[in-house]
């Protein structure tokens, strides 16, 4: 589904260059949801947009849904990335749009017509639970509802893939519960395959199936969430029911 082979990217920095990506390989099964773990700086971010090419690599091939992205002209790529919804720590949702406004704005460059947008819309703010919510704007919406307002316009123009990057890392511990349960939900209900750069080992081992680590531009291992971390699963969806009692 998601497949980087030999992926290396460099910044020059006054006379200095530095290997942010260095020679990362990487599969990711379809309708799995995988994680991506390392301190700050390890280029998680990095090699997160790589995976739409919104960074794209010096050398090295970015494959999603058997397409070389790296290949494609700026129509056929722009056509491709309507196809992986991306979300972010801090949620990016335009300001001066409502909530509906936000989630309305893929499907305006998409130009589907208005009424399938409405449709849409108030499809995927139900799906995530915030069908109420149409008519605020962000600056009137908390952390969690801005986030949930963000997986709506991920998920509207219904991607295969959804690419997060530290989702839950502004978010209390009871918020974050509850936007792993929307993720989740997302891949189980519809099949979505979904990345998670996280620097929050909790967050990660609570709903990933596969986790690999990342230190200075290079991933050092990757292993499956079995149930021997089983045990951070449970402990984070009881503290979840506790939380929503
Ligand atoms: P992480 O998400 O793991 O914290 P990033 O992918 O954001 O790491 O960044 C990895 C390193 O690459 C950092 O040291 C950062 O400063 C550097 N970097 C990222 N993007 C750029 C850029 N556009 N120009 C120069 N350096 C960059
Ligand atoms: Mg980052």
């Amino acid at each position: 589904m998601i497949s980087l082979q030999k992926v290396n990217k460099s910044f020059v920095d006054g006379n200095e260059q530095y290997q942010v990506i260095d020679n990362v390989s990487l599969d990711i099964a379809e309708g799995t949801i995988h994680g991506i773990i390392g301190p700050s700086g390890a280029g998680k971010s990095t090699l997160l947009r790589m995976m739409n090419v919104l960074e794209s690599p010096d050398s090295g091939s970015v494959q999603v849904n058997g397409l070389e992205l790296t290949s494609l002209g700026s129509r056929a790529l722009r056509e491709a990335r309507r196809s992986i919804g991306m979300i972010f720590q801090h949620f990016q949702l335009v300001g001066n749009r409502t909530a509906y406004g936000n989630v309305a704005l893929p499907l305006e460059l998409a130009k589907v017509p208005r009424a399938d947008r409405e449709q849409r819309v108030l499809e995927v703010m139900r799906y995530v639970g915030l069908e109420d919510k149409m008519r605020q704007y962000p600056a009137q919406l908390s952390g969690g509802q801005k986030q949930r307002v963000a997986i709506a316009r991920a998920l509207a123009n219904s991607p295969s893939v959804l690419l997060c990057d530290e989702p839950t890392s502004s978010l209390d511990p009871k918020t974050t519960s509850g936007i792993l349960d929307v993720l989740r939900k997302i891949n189980r209900e519809l099949g979505v395959t979904i990345v998670i750069v996280s620097h929050e080992m909790d967050a990660v081992h609570a709903i990933c199936d596969r986790v690999s680590v990342m230190e200075k531009g290079r991933l050092t291992s990757t292993y499956d969430v079995n149930s021997s971390s089983g045990l951070s699963r449970t402990g984070l969806a009881a503290e979840a029911s506790e939380a929503s009692r």
